[in-house]
């Protein structure tokens, strides 16, 4: 086998699409029954198209095209996001299915109900160790997520992970609220709590993004949120995950193994967004795979570079404005979230159209100027 991948979440699949479709063997090992769900809210930035060729149409459950903000459930803007379709909503069973069942198609293999428990490199092939018996191959992705144990196997240190929950809602939404994402600041101290419409309900999202977030805080304020917008907790089911979120570039590659989404601590440091740049670092991996198995004896050490330059430029200075957005999240909400120009740029940074280098400048001014009293 020229590549193993473990983990079939966007990330490693989209590295088995691309190495598949280059023509090379590659099996992915999942350690759940697939298809498998994940704690996630499925916000995806139809960005993603840049990288995968794919038509997405069946599996996009809803669209984003309003936004509404509060301020701990008060002082509401609701804008209109200047874009066709600025966000997807996706059902993680079915969106991470669809992109495993295309992965197989270029002639990926995937093996589920296999959990990797030990990697060892002889000579220069990985030997893996399953629940499900040894296998071999010449590289090996990490694509198993935030509580990666490859990573860990492989003599990486890996990042603290934040926090975060959902609570999914079976509800009714009102016709004219269908296509509405709303995002509540100052309910959840150090970070926000996001809500997306589905087809058949809504998935109420928060996450810590600084400081030590805590569980029963997190599912309190989450249950409480929801009961003051009159939903039915009945009719609800609370789920945590750890999110991996960017700290600092870190070195992604060792002999012979990359990581790659989560397990790499990729996801944005303010918004949490973590399939588009788990789907970039996949296709990226792929690239450099390629290249390794074609002689290129840089081409792994030339991913990390890629990654750290082409992500982590931006997620640096997402890393920056978020420790200023969330120490002052109150003085931040009024002078740049309710801006009237917030929703044109927010609906450009989630189409890729801005990146956080376009706008982090100015935002850290006007915030630093927000702070001046009198101001
Ligand atoms: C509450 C919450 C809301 C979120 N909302 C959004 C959002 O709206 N939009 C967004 O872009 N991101 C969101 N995220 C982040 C997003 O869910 C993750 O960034 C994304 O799933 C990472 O993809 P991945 O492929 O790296 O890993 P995962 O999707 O976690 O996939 C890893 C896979 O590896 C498998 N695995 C693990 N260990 C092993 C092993 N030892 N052997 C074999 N298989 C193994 C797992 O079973 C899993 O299937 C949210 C996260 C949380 C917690």
């Amino acid at each position: 086998m020229d590549c193993i991948i473990v983990g079939a979440g966007p990330s490693g699949a989209s590295a088995a699409y691309h190495l598949a479709k280059k023509g090379h063997s590659v099996l992915i090992l999942e350690k759940a029954s697939l298809p498998r769900s994940k704690t996630c809210g499925g916000g995806v930035s139809p960005a993603i198209t840049q990288w995968l060729d794919l038509d997405f149409n069946q599996v996009i459950d809803n669209t984003i095209t309003q936004v509404e903000f509060t301020w701990q459930m008060g002082d509401r803007v609701t804008a209109e996001l200047n874009h066709e379709a600025p966000m997807w909503m996706v059902k993680r069973d079915k969106f991470d299915n669809f992109l495993r069942e295309k992965a197989q198609e270029q002639g990926a293999k995937v093996q589920d109900k296999t959990e990797v428990q030990n990697v060892k490199l002889e000579g220069n092939n990985w030997q893996i160790t399953t629940n499900q018996g040894i296998f071999n191959s010449r590289y090996l992705i990490a694509a198993d997520g935030v509580n990666s144990q490859v990573a860990k196997m492989l003599g990486f240190k890996l990042n603290k992970p934040s926090l975060g929950g959902n609570l999914e809602i079976n509800a009714p939404i009102p016709e004219a609220k269908k296509h509405t994402a709303y995002f509540d600041f100052g309910t959840l101290k150090n970070g926000y709590i996001w809500t997306f419409t589905k087809s058949d309900g809504y998935t109420i999202n928060g996450g810590f993004f600084k400081g030590n977030g805590n569980s029963k805080e997190l599912e309190t304020k989450l249950k409480e949120y929801a009961k003051n917008l009159g939903f039915d907790l009945n009719q609800s089911q609370y789920q945590e995950y750890n999110l991996g979120v960017w700290q600092g570039n870190q070195n992604l590659h060792t002999k012979g193994a990359l990581l790659v989404g989560e397990a790499a601590r990729l996801a944005d440091p303010i918004s949490g967004e973590g399939i588009r740049p788990g789907i970039f670092s996949g296709v990226q991996a792929a690239e450099a795979i390629d290249q390794a198995l074609a002689g290129n004896d840089k081409a792994l050490a030339e991913y990390t570079d890629i990654i750290n330059e082409k992500l982590g430029k931006d997620l640096v200075l997402a890393s920056r404005l978020g420790g200023l957005f969330y120490q002052f999240t109150k003085i931040a909400y009024k002078a740049g979230v309710k801006r009237p120009a917030f929703a044109t740029i927010m609906s450009k940074v989630l189409t890729g159209e801005l990146g956080y280098s376009d706008i982090t400048e100015a935002a850290i001014n006007r915030l630093k100027k927000s702070l001046i009293p009198g101001n």
